[in-house]
């Protein structure tokens, strides 16, 4: 018989039971999903179960107690979508017996090695399932499914216990928000679809591990000069996630003259990094999403604005720079209030 599979093209059909990942494989991805997006992880453990590791999640460091095995067929042939991971009798209950707090958690993680592609987490509550002895925790495979197009997604198992699937880059968030009983704490004021909420939800944590990271990357290069700084962190921010906030501000275009080619487009700090608190490092109001050309200038302060938005040109620049640099044709700019306070300090250092 075969059990219902997630195909290569991510429908689901009957077919082979995955054969991996193996244990190796499935560390390696937790290892590698917690030390991306700025996350930072390192294993303190990991030759048996719980495998145990500490993660930075830039607001707290949180010691993990990790259960992870494949999600296999489950064997009942009843329920040909059924999948299962098995909790072993005899595996250390060290992390199911701590409690789940803020900085120590424990994590019940099965591994789908879906054709489709990348391999799917399934999570289940571990408090509720503390009790383990030789015990299989259930997902159907359209929940599994249900990730590749949803990023993470809610579901029940047939205990009425909560499960998340999602995909490997929702994994720092999952850790981030689950705590004691499972229970996510995603703040009211946030809409849309379950991974909308959850990235919502964790940004503030994600704008402080950026910080962090950045911090990091500055003391490494502690003997470059100060500009040659400031230029790394407008590389590694501008790029990065302080351009993904005002990308969304501006709509995907420069400020100044609508540009849309994403290479050539920049978060740029109204207020210079080095000058602004955490707070303001990543504070939308901060910045103007620009290109290249209207990035330089506005970085170089050779241009600014007034706070009801009018354009301001330095007296450094000739008429016939100004000509060349076609700073007649850059518009006024919508200032919201949040910006002013920044602007005035851009405004104080213009040539
Ligand atoms: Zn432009």
């Amino acid at each position: 018989m075969q059990y219902n599979q997630i195909t290569a093209a991510g429908t689901i059909a009957p077919g082979p039971d995955p054969a991996g990942p193996t244990s190796k494989d499935i560390r390696n991805l937790i290892e590698t999903a917690l030390n991306s997006d700025d996350f930072s992880f390192s294993w303190s453990g990991q030759r048996h179960q719980p495998y145990e590791g500490i993660l930075d999640t830039g607001a707290s460091i949180i010691k993990l107690y990790i259960y992870a095995w494949r999600i296999g067929n489950g064997g009942r042939k009843k329920y040909p979508s059924e999948k299962r991971i098995q909790i072993r009798d005899g595996v250390d209950n060290i992390g199911f017996l701590r409690p789940i707090t803020a900085t120590n958690k424990t994590l019940l993680l099965g591994v789908y090695d879906s054709p489709s592609g990348t391999p799917i987490f399934a999570a289940w509550d571990a408090t509720a399932n503390a009790d383990h002895t030789q015990k299989s925790c259930q997902v159907q495979v359209e929940e599994l499914q249900a990730a590749i197009t949803e990023g993470i997604h809610k579901c029940n198992d047939s205990r009425g216990n909560t499960i998340y699937t999602f995909m490997p880059n929702f994994l720092g968030n999952y850790i981030d928000l689950v705590s004691a009983g499972n229970v996510f704490v995603i703040p009211a004021s946030t809409t849309g679809t379950l991974a909308t909420k959850v990235k919502e939800a964790t940004l503030p944590n994600k704008k402080k591990r950026t910080i962090k990271s950045v911090q990091k990357l500055l003391q490494q290069i502690q003997n470059l000069s100060s500009t040659e700084k400031e230029a790394l962190v407008k590389q590694r921010i501008g790029q990065g996630l302080f351009k993904d906030l005002l990308k969304n501000k501006y709509h995907c275009k420069c400020a100044l003259c609508g540009i849309q080619t994403e290479k050539m487009l920049i978060g740029s700090h109204i207020k210079r990094w080095k000058d602004s608190s955490d707070a303001e490092k990543l504070d939308e109001n901060n910045g103007l999403l620009l290109c290249a050309h209207h990035d330089a200038l506005f970085d170089k302060h050779l241009i600014s604005f007034e706070d009801n938005g009018d354009l301001i040109v330095s007296t450094t620049l000739t008429a016939s720079e100004q000509k060349e640099l076609q700073i007649a044709a850059i518009p006024p700019i919508l200032v919201s209030p949040g910006m002013k306070p920044y602007l005035a300090e851009h405004r104080s250092k213009l040539k």
